[in-house]
C-alpha cells in the first residue's frame, strides 16, 4: 500500500470516529454508532498493517490474534455491572503502551534533521511517558476502587496537595534538564517513578462518590496519552484518535462534575478543596418493613409511579421484571415514568442501558432535572438498588461526602419504598436518612426477586 493511500485511509477511519461519537450520543442512534467504531478501526488496522512503514507482519498477526482472543473472551464473559473495572483497565493498557513507546522512541530516536526536531522530539518523549506513567497507575487504582479491592473512602495523606504540587514542579524542573542534557535517561526514570506515584496518589485521594467522574477523566487522559504516541511514531490517525478520546472524556467529565456539583478543577486535583467527613453512623431511628403483596396493592392504587433504578438493579439484572410490572400498571391506565440520575450505577448511561435492553420505552425514560419537580406530585416511588442517588443528605447535611450533590427528591413523593437486601450503606459510604422517613418503607431482598414477586401479585 503507497503511503498516499494509507493518508487517505487514515482520513476516512477519522470520519468514521467522528460518526461513532455522534452515534453514541443518542440512545436511538447508538448502536449504529457502535458500527462505525468498527469500521473506522477495521480500515484503521488494514491501513497501519500495510502501510511501507510497517515490519514484522508476522509478529503482528501473531500479536493481534493473541491480543484479540483475550479482548474477545472478556467481552463475551464481563457482566454490565463489571463495565467500568473492564473500562478502567483498558485505560491502563493505553497508559502503559504510551510509557513503552515513549522509551522505545528514545531509545531507537528518529533521525534529527535540525536541533528543533530533536528537542521537539525529547518533549514529545517526556510529555508522552508522564501522561501516560499517570493514566497507568491511576487506572490501576480505579479500576481496584470499582472492583473493591481498595477502599473507596479517599485516601488522605498529609500534605496531600502539596505533594501533588511537588510531583509537577519536579517533573516539569526534570524536563528541562532532559532536553539540556539532550536525552538523560537518568532524568526520564526519576520522572516515570514520580508519575507513578503521582498517577496512584491522584486517583487515591478521590473519594467513592466521585469515581465516575474519576473514570471520564482516565478516559480522557488516555486520549491524549495516546495521541502523545502518535507523535512520537509520527502517525496522523494515532494523534486525531487520541485527540477525540482526549477531548470527548474531557467534555464528558465536565458534564459529569456539574451533574454532580463539583468543581472540574478540584477534582483532576485529587479531591483539592474538597474536606472530607467520614461517614457517622448515627442513630437515624427505626426503618419500616413491607411485603411485595402489599407493594403491588400499593401500585394498584396508585394513578402515578416513578421508579429510580440504581447501581442494585444492575447487580440483580432485576430491568426485564421491572420491566413488566411497568407494562402491566400501563394497561391499568397508572401513569409509570422513571427517574434516571446521571450518576446513577456504575458508568455513565447505565441506567439507560439496561432500561433499553429490557425494552422499556424512551419516553418515559427521563433525566433527574426532567423529573425532580414531579415526586410531589406522585403516589408511588419503587427506588430499585439506589442509594446515594436518592440521599437527602445531599441536601441536609453540610459535612456529608456526598453534600452538594444533586440528588432525585423521591422524599417528596406519597411513599416510597426502597428495594434492597440490608440496611447497607451505598457506593460512597454513607447512610442514607431517607430508609427512616415516615413515607419510606424497606421491600428487603434481592431486587429482581422482589420484582418478581410483585408482578405476580399484579
Ligand atoms: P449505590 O451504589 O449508592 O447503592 C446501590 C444499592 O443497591 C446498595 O445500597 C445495595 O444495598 C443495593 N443492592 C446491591 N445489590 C442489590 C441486589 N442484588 N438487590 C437489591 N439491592 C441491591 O447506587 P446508586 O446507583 O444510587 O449510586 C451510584 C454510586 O456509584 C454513586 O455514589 C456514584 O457516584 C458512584 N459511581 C457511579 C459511576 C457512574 O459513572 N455512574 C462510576 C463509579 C461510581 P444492599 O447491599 O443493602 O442490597
Amino acid at each position: 500500500m503507497s503511503a498516499g493511500i494509507v493518508q487517505a485511509a487514515y482520513i476516512v477511519s477519522a470520519l468514521f470516529f467522528i460518526l461513532s461519537l455522534a452515534g453514541l450520543s443518542k440512545q436511538e442512534s447508538a448502536k449504529a454508532g457502535n458500527y462505525y467504531g468498527i469500521v473506522g478501526m477495521a480500515i484503521a488496522l488494514l491501513a497501519t498493517i500495510f502501510s511501507p512503514d510497517s515490519q514484522g507482519f508476522g509478529w503482528i498477526i501473531l500479536a493481534m490474534i493473541i491480543g484479540g482472543s483475550i479482548g474477545i473472551h472478556y467481552a463475551k464473559k464481563v457482566e454490565m455491572t463489571e463495565m467500568p473495572e473492564l473500562v478502567a483497565i483498558l485505560h491502563s493498557f493505553v497508559g502503559l503502551a504510551a510509557v513503552l513507546v515513549g522509551y522505545n522512541s528514545f531509545i531507537a530516536a528518529p533521525e534529527s534533521n535540525t536541533h528543533a526536531e530533536h528537542v521537539i522530539h525529547l518533549v514529545e518523549v517526556f510529555i508522552g511517558v508522564f501522561i501516560g506513567a499517570i493514566t497507568f497507575t491511576g487506572s490501576i487504582v480505579a479500576f481496584g476502587k470499582l472492583r473493591g479491592v481498595i477502599s473507596s473512602s479517599p485516601l488522605n495523606l498529609p500534605n496531600k496537595h502539596k505533594l501533588n504540587l511537588a510531583a509537577v514542579v519536579i517533573s516539569t524542573l526534570l524536563l528541562v534538564y532532559f532536553v539540556n542534557q539532550s536525552g538523560s535517561t537518568f532524568a526520564l526514570l526519576l520522572m516515570t517513578a514520580i508519575a507513578l506515584a503521582f498517577g496512584y496518589h491522584l486517583v487515591a485521594s478521590i473519594g467513592g462518590a466521585d469515581m465516575p467522574v474519576v473514570v471520564s477523566m482516565l478516559n480522557s487522559y488516555s486520549g491524549w496519552a495516546a495521541a502523545a504516541a502518535g507523535f512520537m511514531l509520527a502517525n496522523d490517525l494515532l494523534i486525531v484518535t487520541g485527540a477525540l478520546v482526549g477531548s470527548s472524556g474531557a467534555i464528558l467529565s465536565y458534564i459529569m462534575c456539574k451533574a454532580m456539583n463539583r468543581s472540574f478543577v478540584s477534582v483532576i486535583a485529587g479531591g483539592f478543596g474538597q474536606e472530607v467527613s467520614v461517614s457517622s453512623d448515627q442513630e437515624q431511628g427505626e426503618h419500616r418493613e413491607t411485603s411485595a403483596e402489599e407493594v403491588a396493592e400499593m401500585l394498584k392504587n396508585s394513578k402515578s409511579v416513578i421508579i429510580t433504578p440504581g447501581y442494585g438493579m444492575a447487580v440483580a439484572q432485576a430491568q426485564y421484571p421491572v420491566h413488566e410490572i411497568t407494562e402491566k400498571l400501563r394497561s391499568k391506565g397508572v401513569d409509570v415514568r422513571f427517574g434516571i440520575h446521571p450518576v446513577a450505577g456504575r458508568l455513565p448511561g447505565h441506567m439507560n442501558v439496561l432500561l433499553a435492553e429490557a425494552k422499556v420505552p424512551y419516553d418515559i425514560v427521563l433525566e433527574m432535572e426532567e423529573i425532580n419537580d414531579d415526586f410531589t406530585e406522585t403516589d408511588t416511588v419503587l427506588v430499585i438498588g439506589a442509594n446515594d442517588t436518592v440521599n437527602p443528605a445531599a441536601q441536609d447535611d453540610p459535612n456529608s461526602p456526598i453534600a452538594g450533590m444533586p440528588v432525585l427528591e423521591v422524599w417528596n413523593a406519597q411513599n416510597v419504598i426502597a428495594f434492597k437486601r440490608s440496611m447497607n450503606t451505598g457506593y460512597a459510604g454513607v447512610q442514607n436518612p431517607l430508609f427512616f422517613k415516615d413515607n419510606t418503607q424497606m421491600l428487603f431482598g434481592d431486587a429482581k426477586d422482589s420484582v418478581d414477586a410483585i408482578a405476580k401479585a399484579l
